[in-house]
């Protein structure tokens, strides 16, 4: 009897903090902790492909804060990693976000076994009013919780934090539907353009912002979205071609063969990348890289860059945003078996748009007609039909998928009905 009544009080006193917490986010008012800057931390992401450490580099004061002021903590919990911002003195949680990154993907090559090996990255936040504790998360592979990897005490008075501009370039307004906090601003940044080329990456920009409001959701959701172009002005004309020995100076460092995959387009110069993109408000950062090699990538809340004079280039930008602005997974699969699992079929992935079965009423449930078999057959009589089919996040089997074809999946197709919910859904929650 003892026991049980302790269980009661215990599950009513976490009932009633629960109710509290929610309560004290729903009154976190921006004006309140916040001014109208941004601050950067950046710092080195380091480890082998089982350990991680952070190295701080500096911290920074920029012009913009692009994000929204109404949606201060994220509810949806993407990403491998998760930024939280307290107040120090009352021990408030004022912020959070979360990412993915760079070098969580390069944990997963062979040669993270036995080397160590450090990423730029940044956390940016709306500049604070008074001090705060920074904690970076990292999510665990084995059970999706997350574990404290860096926690920093922040004054935002210390004279130490850098307030200069530290690239020059120009840019413009692609598209303008709203001031920057009401809406979700993507920032085109140029890499591989020299000034004789620059015109012609905002032409680049404005074909990728005619393509994207032609389809959905994106096409439904333009008066929220802000389109900028900022034309970092590079000294060599392309990009890094390491499989074939080509190496340019450009602004940005972009490269293919990331990896040993010689589509990925990459730059691990995330530092650079971000004083250009910061000029202006920011939201998403999409590198543009003057080459017409086919190839890109995208990685949540971190960048997505883009091969801009190939014939596919705005198909492939789209799935790549798709990555960057929804961390929506790769619908696709080989028959290959992988040699590295990068999804845990033990664990739910925080994908929208893939599941595993373990908490499928956490994913696209609610959408789908009960007269459709879970899983559902791969034949033409579903080709235009929510299910859940088998084969999917680089896996042919445990992992499955809302459509038999999407734009995660191949070129050619437009986004699934469960990737614009979660796009629709984040592009409202950025510009609210
Ligand atoms: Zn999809």
């Amino acid at each position: 009897m003892k026991v049980n009544t302790r269980l009661f009080i215990n599950s009513v006193i976490f009932a009633t903090a629960l109710l509290l917490s929610l309560n004290l986010h729903s009154q976190i008012k921006y004006d309140d902790w916040f001014t109208d800057n941004q601050m950067r931390v950046d710092y080195y992401h380091s480890g082998t492909d089982k350990t991680e450490y952070v190295m701080l580099k500096e911290i920074l004061k920029e012009e913009y804060w692009g994000g929204t002021k109404t949606n201060l903590i994220d509810p949806y919990n993407f990403g491998s990693y998760r930024v939280n911002i307290y107040d120090s003195e009352t021990n408030t949680l004022i912020f959070t976000y979360g990412f993915c990154s760079l070098f969580e993907e390069w944990q997963f090559t062979e040669e993270a076994k036995d080397l160590q090996k450090g990423f730029p990255e940044s956390m940016v936040f709306p500049y604070p009013k008074k001090p705060i504790r920074l904690e970076l998360k990292s999510r665990v592979f084995e059970d999706n919780s997350f574990k404290t990897i860096f926690e920093l005490d922040i004054d935002p008075a210390d004279i130490n934090i850098k307030q200069e501009k530290l690239v020059e370039a120009e840019y413009k307004k692609i598209h303008y539907s709203n001031t920057y906090d009401k809406a979700l601003d993507l920032v085109f940044v140029a890499d591989g353009y020299t000034a004789d080329e620059i015109e012609g990456f905002y032409k680049d920009v404005e074909k990728a912002k005619d393509y994207l409001f032609e389809i959905p959701p994106f096409k439904d959701l333009t008066d929220k979205i802000n389109i900028w172009a900022v034309a970092a002005v590079s000294m060599e004309s392309g990009t890094d071609h390491p499989h074939e020995r080509i190496w340019k100076n450009t602004a940005l460092n972009s490269n293919f063969n990331t990896f040993g995959s010689e589509r990925y387009l990459t730059s691990s110069d995330y530092h650079s990348i971000r004083n250009y993109a910061d000029l202006v408000p920011c939201d998403q950062i999409c590198v543009f890289v003057n080459t017409d090699t086919y190839g890109g990538g995208g990685i949540y809340n971190f960048w997505n860059i883009t091969g801009a004079k190939n014939e596919y280039y705005l198909e492939v930008f789209a799935h790549e945003l798709g990555h960057s602005l929804g961390a929506l997974g790769d619908e696709y699969y080989t028959d290959e078996v992988a040699t590295e699992d990068i999804y845990n079929k033990k664990t739910e992935p925080y994908q929208q748009n893939l599941t595993t079965l373990v908490d499928f009423d956490s994913k696209w449930k609610d959408m789908l007609d009960k007269d459709t078999p879970v899983p559902t057959p791969v034949t033409s009589e579903y080709t235009s039909t929510l299910g859940v089919y088998e084969g999917g996040g680089y896996q042919a089997e445990g992992i499955y998928r809302p459509y038999i074809n999407c734009k995660m999946k191949a070129l050619g197709y437009d986004f699934c009905p469960v990737c614009q919910r979660t796009l629709t859904r984040i592009i409202e929650y950025h510009s609210e």
